[in-house]
């Protein structure tokens, strides 16, 4: 690797409300973009219809969940709601040293973790137009209990607190104008002089 590279590619972190749209966000960008690799998380949760392990998320047992920790196969974790979501390792390394930017959806914590280890990451609050549109979403998503949907509306306020410490914010007003916005942020930052 040139010296000139050695903060070309960066981890692009996303932030935001559960609900915000994410991961349509981030499912779209992938297809946009060939030098973007999405970093899959694990997760002690259930999976949701339609999530596939390894792809969405790996599916872990608390047990092996801690076993991971144990082991420092995780460059972050953290507990989000009841469960336990980290990033593990090893591929994060991987794409970087392979000239890949690596995306990651992240609590705030999470985001702050991975600035800690590298800090060109580039990290990236999404709003939702509103809160009562993000609670409709949730609502509209079926997928969580109501309990878990209250829970989730009552986090936002916590994680709206840490907006300032966020690189960029993005309002998803719609999902194609996101990902513009998104792209532009990467062309801006590859042109940075700190990374030159
Ligand atoms: P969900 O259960 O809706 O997929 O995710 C819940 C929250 O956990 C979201 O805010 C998501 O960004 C966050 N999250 C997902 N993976 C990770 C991870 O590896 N580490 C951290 N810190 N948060 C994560």
């Amino acid at each position: 690797m040139r010296i000139l590279d050695k903060f070309a590619h960066f981890p692009i972190v996303l932030v935001g409300p559960s609900g915000t749209g994410k991961t349509t966000i981030y499912k779209l960008l992938l297809n946009k973009n060939t030098m973007i690799k999405y970093s899959v998380s694990a997760t002690t949760r259930e999976p949701r219809n339609g999530e596939i392990d390894k792809k969405d998320y790996y599916f872990l047992s608390k047990t092996t969940f801690q076993d991971w920790i144990k082991a420092g196969k995780f460059c972050e974790w953290a507990k989000v709601y009841k469960d336990f979501y980290g990033t593990p390792k090893e591929p994060v390394t991987q794409y970087l040293n392979e000239g890949y930017h690596v995306l990651l959806d992240l609590d705030s914590r999470g985001a702050k973790s991975i600035k800690k280890i590298y800090s060109q990451a580039v990290c990236i609050f999404i709003l939702p137009p509103s809160i009562s549109e993000l609670k409709d979403r949730l609502l509209k998503r079926g997928q969580d209990s109501a309990k878990v949907i209250e829970h989730r509306l009552k986090d936002v306020d916590k994680e709206l607190k840490k907006i300032k410490e966020f690189d960029y914010i993005v309002v998803n007003k719609s999902v194609e104008a996101v990902v513009d916005k998104i792209q532009a942020i990467i062309t801006a930052e590859k042109c940075k002089t700190k990374r030159l």
